[in-house]
């Protein structure tokens, strides 16, 4: 019995518009090859929002996000407002938004590297081979959010970094029932030898630990975690961390995973799910049709499996992404230099390939 699920698409700008198409059409392909309802609306976010609206997430997209069960997402940005930071109107804004609106509170970030692309890390194959970690970083509460403040004299300033019981405990808790189905363990990352928030951090989930007494529970300072995450990313199941850390430690591991063209994320609350890719809208490469589209293909996946719940058709379009990599196919990012039996193409014949290999 298939499923009827709304989903909005917001390709925002540069290469958003031109990689996010493919996980579209990745999501029509698996709702007509499984006989699910997969319906499908547009909305505007970003520089092309302000450009027609004046408005960076107007009214008319955050009502029709509201009413979608999953939101594809690209990417924002323009090099406008990169070159001029005293703009007022931002892209980005429309981003923290929609996150807030929609009560976004958990990012998850699956880091994977598929063995086809060992060669085009930075580093060793041999580290990286069998690495699977996934990352929950919390979205809504630290020094990201807490009161800042600067002197009259303008020479002190500070963020407060601030976190709640509940806000530690929701997402703990998410992160503990994903660690059930992976391979039962967790290691949840602060910085408790110094930090008050941290202390309160690794209180809450020591107590959320012990309601899955099944996932084995590591805590970790964050200065330990980034070297380990280097020196042996294997040793990671599920990492759980708050918004800062989590920041930069996801950075970091996506260098596991090769390139920014591959990695996806899921930003999750308690309603609709949001789903992109981790790069932004390139504008190096925007408009050359030479973007990766597997981070959105990717994201469709993720989009299947966590809003969804259909594990197979997520599973499935994995495995079309490995098929094609292992096919030979690459586009620029991922090509490798030392190895001449790689076909480099462009955005629309890397997403043709998917969909050949899903069907
Ligand atoms: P970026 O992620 O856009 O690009 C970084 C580098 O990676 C570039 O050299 C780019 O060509 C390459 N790259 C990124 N995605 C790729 C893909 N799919 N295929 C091939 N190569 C790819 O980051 P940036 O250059 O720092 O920022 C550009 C703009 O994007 C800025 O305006 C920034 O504010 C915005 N941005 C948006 C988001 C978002 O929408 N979530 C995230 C980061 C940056």
């Amino acid at each position: 019995m298939g499923v009827d699920k709304k989903i909005l698409v917001i390709p925002g700008d540069g290469i958003g518009q031109e990689v996010t198409a493919w996980g579209q059409k990745v999501l029509m392909t698996i709702a007509e090859n499984y006989k699910h309802n997969f319906s499908f609306d547009e909305g505007i976010m970003g520089h092309v929002a302000i450009e027609a609206t004046g408005n960076p997430l107007p009214d008319e997209t955050l009502e029709k996000a509201r009413k979608s069960d999953a939101i594809l997402f690209g990417a924002i940005g323009h090099a406008k407002y990169d070159n001029d930071p005293t703009l007022k109107v931002r892209p980005e804004q429309g981003l923290l938004k929609i996150r807030k609106e929609l009560g976004l509170y958990a990012n998850l970030r699956p880091i994977k590297l598929f063995d086809e692309l060992l060669e085009a890390s930075s580093i060793k194959p041999e580290i990286l081979s069998g690495a699977d970690i996934l990352f929950f970083r919390e979205l809504t509460g630290d020094v990201y959010f807490g009161e800042k403040k600067r002197t009259e004299d303008r020479n002190t300033a500070s963020d407060l970094m601030i976190y709640h019981r509940y806000e530690v405990e929701r997402i703990a808790r998410k992160a503990y029932e994903a660690a059930r189905s992976r391979r039962k363990k967790l290691c949840s990352v602060d910085k408790a030898n110094v930090l008050e928030a941290s202390r309160l951090w690794r209180e809450v989930v020591q107590e959320v630990a012990k309601e899955y007494p099944d996932v084995e529970t590591e805590h970790m300072f964050i200065d330990n975690a980034a070297m380990q995450l280097i020196k042996d990313p294997k040793r990671f199941d599920v990492v759980l961390t708050g918004n800062l850390f989590g920041d930069i430690l996801t950075d970091e591991a996506s260098q596991i995973a090769g390139s920014m063209g591959m990695l996806a994320s899921a930003s999750v609350g308690d309603s609709t799910g949001f789903y992109e890719p981790i790069h932004g809208s390139a504008h190096d490469i925007a408009g050359k049709g030479i973007a990766n589209p597997l981070a959105s293909i990717l994201s469709a996946a993720l989009m299947l499996d966590i809003s969804f719940g259909l594990k197979t058709e997520s599973l499935r379009v994995i495995k079309a992404v490995e098929t094609t990599l292992k096919q030979g196919y690459r586009t620029m990012d991922i090509a490798n230099k030392h190895t001449e039996n790689h076909l480099v193409m462009g955005t629309e014949a890397m997403g043709a390939k998917v969909l050949e290999n899903l069907s």
